[in-house]
Formats: structure tokens, sequence, C-alpha cells
């Protein structure tokens, strides 16, 4: 995919739209619960930006942080947790916002589908009936005029004979039915930004590159910008223009799609190319990264426990991101910058 201009800034990337500003611009952004005497931070200082019309990937394992820094941008994290840094949309800062003020821009501007559309569909309305829901109360249709556009908007996610399927209940469509209406229903307001989290993941192979298609397909016409969240850099590649790969709270990685690719520098972002399947490759296992995520870690890389590469100072020294090539970032203290 063509990759967005970028400056500088910091030294940390950041993506530009025509009228030189990001839509989104997260500065330094940490997420942290109690723990004990203290807290303990799910998000480590993460900065990033994605244009208009731009989609960032970010990618890494359970626990990496990714889900919570989506919810930190809805102002959806749990009600114990707390937001520091900024997190920059449209010019405003979210973080310094009321509640009020981020409910209001939340489902209208910044909207977010997930893995199971079952988990953000209410079961007992139907499929139409929730999405002129939406539209009432964010763009102050009538009833009549809203369910109109629901129909409309199920159309437009290619789903059949939509106005019949508006009366069905979520459990009554396919999970590719199901996905489509969340699509639908997160589109509803026309957000500038979409958060997408694992929104292929239980999908079979098909109807994920449908939903794929689709997303693409919309965001062209929209110009939306996408912030695509997975733990599968295969799908990620496929429709982003820059990844961001995650590790236990931090950015480990930050470059353009083809970069990434073509010159993975991190032993993480390594590893994960790694288990990706390869055709030209007869192998009776796919490769697995050994361990898990553990952010637990008074001191040094967080990723040293799983790293080939660790030694001695890996374990004292935790490593900042570093510009190492115009736009491509890592925090390893083996790649020289
Ligand atoms: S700093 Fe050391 S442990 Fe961490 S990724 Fe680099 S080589 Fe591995």
């Amino acid at each position: 995919m063509q990759q967005a201009s970028q400056r500088v800034d910091g030294g940390q990337p950041v993506a530009l739209s025509a009228n030189g500003v990001p839509l989104l611009d997260v500065r330094d952004l940490t997420v942290s619960f109690p723990a004990g005497a203290g807290s303990t931070h799910i998000v480590r200082g993460l900065s990033y930006s994605i244009a208009r019309g731009e989609t960032l990937g970010i990618v890494g394992e359970s626990g990496c942080g990714k889900t919570m820094t989506s919810l930190a941008l809805l102002g959806l994290i749990p009600a114990n947790g707390t937001i520091g840094g900024e997190i920059n949309f449209g010019g405003r800062n979210l973080v310094s916002m009321t509640q009020r003020q981020q409910r209001h821009i939340r489902g209208r501007e910044i909207a977010m589908i997930f893995q199971e559309p079952m988990t953000a569909m209410n079961p007992v309305m139907t499929v139409g009936r929730q999405i002129a829901e939406v539209l009432v109360r964010h763009e102050g249709l009538s009833k009549k005029e809203a369910g109109k556009r629901a129909v409309d908007l199920l159309a437009q996610v290619g789903i059949p004979s939509p106005a019949r399927r508006a009366e069905d209940y979520p459990h009554q469509l396919s999970g590719g039915m199901r996905q489509r209406a969340m699509i639908a229903m997160a589109l509803a307001c026309r957000p500038q930004l979409l958060i997408a989290d694992e929104p292929t993941t239980a999908l079979d192979v098909t109807i994920q590159a449908q939903i794929l298609d689709l997303m693409l397909t919309l965001q062209d016409e929209a110009q939306m910008s996408i912030q695509f969240i997975s733990h599968n850099l295969a799908v990620v590649s496929e429709v982003a223009h820059s990844i961001m790969v995650m590790y236990a709270g931090k950015a480990v990685e930050y470059a353009p799609a083809e970069e990434l690719f073509s010159n993975p520098l991190h032993p993480y972002t390594q590893g994960l190319i790694k288990t990706l399947p390869d055709p030209d490759r007869q192998v009776k296992r796919l490769y697995v990264i050994p361990g898990r995520v553990v952010s637990d870690i008074s001191a040094g890389c967080r990723f040293a426990r799983r790293c080939p590469l660790a030694d001695d100072g890996c374990r004292k020294v935790e490593p900042e991101l570093v510009e190492v090539a115009p736009g491509h970032q890592v925090a390893c203290l083996k790649v020289a910058s």
C-alpha cells in the first residue's frame, strides 16, 4: 500500500494529512492500574500518529497493550485505570476532555468494531433498530429517517435483502453477516477514525478477505482513517500503510509496512514474521516464539527472556525507540542507529 507522508518529530515518525496535521497524534500515552502499593503500566510511553485516509496496523500478542491503547482513545478504560500523555484528535486533546465530551466524540467521530460482534450488539434488539438508534442519538434523525438509513447502510456493507435483514436479531445472522452489520453500525455516523480490534479473527479465510476488502472500499469512499489491531501480522499486512509492533505495553518497532516486512530489525518482529506460514517452506509445525509476554520486569529489555540475542547488557538497560532509517524506528540495543 502507498505510505502516507511523514515528518519526524522528537524522534517519532508523524504521518501527515494533506493540511500537514495528522488526524490522530498520540504522544507519550500511558495507561496504568493500581497494583498493591503502587501501579502497573499496561501501556508505557506510546507515541504514534495516523493521517486522514491512512491505516496504522498495531501488532503484538495478547497482553501487549493493543486493546487498552484503543480503549484509551475511546475513553473506555476500566474505572480504576489512569491515562497519561496526550491523545490529539482533530486538534483536541481527548485526555483532558470530560466524560460527556468524550461520549460526544465516541461513535460519532471515532467508532470501534470488535472481534465478536455479539459483545457489541444487543441480542434482543433487531439489527436495523440498533443501527437506527445510533443515528437518532448522534445525528438527530427521526425514527423513520433513521430506519431507512439503517437499511441503506446494510446494503452499503453488502448485506443481501437489507430491508428483510434489518428485521433480524443478531443471532439470526451468520458470523460474516454479523460482522458486516457491526461495520454498518460503526459507520452510521461517518466516523473519521475507525478502530478495528481483531475484526476478522473469528471468521474463516474467505469471509476474512471479504471483510478486509469491504473495509478498504469504505475507507476509500470516506477517506476514513483506520487503527487496525491484530495479533496476526499477515492480516495487518493486507491493509496497513504503516505498522507498529508492540511488546509489553511499548512500541518496539514502527515502520512503513513494506519496510517492516523487507527489513524487520527487532528480534520480536523477526519472530512474528517467522510464525507466518510460508507456502514455499515445507514444515510440519509452524514456528512459535518461546515463552510468553511478561511485563513485570524491573530493569532491562522486556523481551530479554524470550530473545535469542539477549545478553547481560540487555537485562540491565531498557532500549528506547530510535530512528534507524527515515520513518523506521526500533527499540533494541543490538540495532545500531
Ligand atoms: S535489547 Fe537485547 S534482549 Fe532486547 S530485543 Fe534487543 S537483543 Fe533482544
